[in-house]
């Protein structure tokens, strides 16, 4: 790893958009180096991944931990207990369950519904009309703070389709008066600045490519 990488990128970056350092596959050493050099937050895909290095850790009080990988029902609990941010909620189902477990363990998680803007048979999320004839029920569910949405595009597309992808995320935000798109990767984070992302999460971008 080159941590002279993270600054370069951060210099880059206009100070109003996040990033969002994906550590999955990196070892905890790795994810302090570059704590070290002033990012805060990190984003994990596996929970008992992100579990072991949470524990490493776990004097870093500074670290704010986000999950953005697919969730499993039976590992809400646990992704609430240990995760100030989730990215990746993808069915109502899945949201309804973070708040009622949220609400016994006294957290309120920072939630960014994943949605589906492409017909990408890999990708979950919302359907952008789903969420808005649910968006009613959606705010009243107590103990979760909804701050926005996440996309991740399908692989492979031109700029011009990301950039048209990114687009339509921003648009459904705003007009569900949501300040936060998660969106932009390594391949893509570009085009995601220029269309209105608030978080880019960056794995191999920052901490190079995974073995
Ligand atoms: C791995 C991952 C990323 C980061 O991917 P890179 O291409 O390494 O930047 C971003 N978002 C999600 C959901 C991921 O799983």
């Amino acid at each position: 790893m080159k941590p002279a990488n993270y600054l370069e990128i951060k210099n880059k970056i206009p100070s109003n958009v996040n990033i969002l350092a994906v550590s999955k596959g990196f070892k905890s050493q790795e994810i302090k180096t570059i704590q070290n050099l002033g990012q805060n937050d990190f984003g994990e895909s596996k929970f008992q991944e992100a579990f072991e290095k949470q524990q490493i850790l776990k004097d870093l009080k500074q670290i704010n931990w986000h999950f953005i990988g697919r969730i499993q029902s039976n590992k809400i609990r646990k992704i609430v207990q240990n995760f100030k941010y989730i990215h990746s909620v993808d069915s109502f189902e899945k949201l309804q369950k973070i708040s009622n477990i949220s609400h016994e363990e006294e957290k309120n998680p920072l939630i960014l519904l994943q949605v589906k803007l492409s017909d990408d048979p890999t990708k979950g999320g919302f359907d952008p009309k789903f969420l808005k004839l649910k968006w009613g029920e959606i705010q009243e569910l107590k103990n979760i703070k909804l701050t926005g949405l996440m996309t991740i595009n399908p692989k492979g597309l031109s700029s011009k389709e990301n950039s048209e992808l990114f687009k339509k995320c921003r648009a459904l935000a705003d007009s569900l008066q949501l300040p936060d798109c998660s969106m932009g990767m390594s391949g893509d984070w570009k085009e995601a600045i220029d269309a209105g992302s608030t978080w880019l999460r960056l794995g191999s971008l920052i901490f190079g490519g995974r073995f």
